[in-house]
């Protein structure tokens, strides 16, 4: 059995997976202090451990992360937005007190590697957002490019933060404690929370809520699509959830698009640009699952 941990800023999931990666169980634990949190988590891993014969723990973790397996703080959290996580280190925890390999990764390149198992041959790459309580999104290269090795790789691009200008019938300043009005500071579960004082996953449907979310993720869709050699992107996290988002947000995409450059419209305009991610909600879990059968991630091993 496998042990996944998807470690979000307000929840973690806990999953139990067998080695064809079937879910056996799973728990969710609220994020209250880091302290707190930790210790709930080790010890419903704890009686884990008692019932099931695990033989490694794979973690999502949102970043940013200390990568470099030559440095002390290899596997922590570092100068997060997250102030409370900062020089947390889950993976050295984990393998510590139970004293198995804990593979680890940035939540969002742990979503891609459970996406890519839902690419065709022949198929292009994608963008993969998740809009949670924060931002974060990666890019899927095609099917058959070579992935670079872990160690070998560049950290998943900052596009929570990438700049849109502010809808002009939406007075909230953002509440991206780096740059205010970011994509993240504009359209995360927080801002949503922070504009409306009412939780994102309590907004009804009809809400005009999700009519200027859709501006706000057709906007970023845009300069996604005109900045990367994409066409696709696969939005994940609850958010993909919220009835009609999604198509609404395609109509917006080729409004702003507008028809330019017509090349690239034929094909954006032939089908959905943003999608939902195929394993949404739960991209992030799946990955941390795979990290741990297919030996991927960074590898965090038990000390002697
Ligand atoms: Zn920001």
């Amino acid at each position: 059995m496998v042990v996944a941990v998807d470690a979000g800023k307000t929840k973690f999931l806990v999953g139990v997976f067998n080695g064809k990666l079937g879910e056996v169980e799973r728990h969710r634990i609220a994020v209250t202090t880091a302290a707190e949190t930790v210790a709930a988590l080790e010890s419903h891993l704890a009686a884990l451990f008692e019932r099931h014969a695990v033989t490694g723990i794979g973690l999502s973790v949102f970043g940013p992360l200390e990568t470099d397996p030559r440095r002390a703080e290899f596997g922590a959290i570092v100068g997060s937005s997250e102030p409370q996580w900062s020089g947390v280190n889950l993976p050295a925890l984990l393998s510590r007190r139970f004293r198995v390999p804990v593979h680890f990764d940035f939540d969002v390149a742990a979503a891609v590697s459970a996406e890519a198992r839902h690419r065709t041959p022949g198929s292009g790459g994608f963008v993969y957002l998740s809009i949670g309580t924060g931002i974060g999104g990666a890019f899927c290269p095609p099917a058959g490019a070579l992935a670079p090795a872990p160690g070998h790789r560049t950290d998943p691009p900052q596009l929570g933060h990438i700049q849109l200008a502010r809808e002009s019938d939406d007075p909230y300043p953002g509440s991206c404690r780096f740059h205010g009005s970011c994509f993240q500071g504009l359209a995360s579960g927080r801002a949503i929370f922070g504009r409306w004082q009412v939780p994102a996953d309590e907004l009804p449907a009809h809400h005009r809520a999700w009519d200027l979310q859709a501006r706000y993720i057709a906007r970023a869709c845009t300069n996604l699509v005109y900045s990367s050699p994409f066409t696709t992107v696969r939005v994940g996290s609850g958010i993909s959830q919220v009835p009609g988002l999604i198509a609404r947000s395609n109509d917006y995409l080729r409004t702003f698009m507008n028809g330019f450059p017509e090349t690239l419209c034929r094909e954006t305009f032939g089908s959905d640009v943003i999608q939902r991610a195929v394993t949404a909600p739960d991209s992030s879990l799946i990955g941390a699952a795979i990290q741990v059968t297919e030996g991927s991630g960074f590898k965090f091993a038990p000390p002697r």
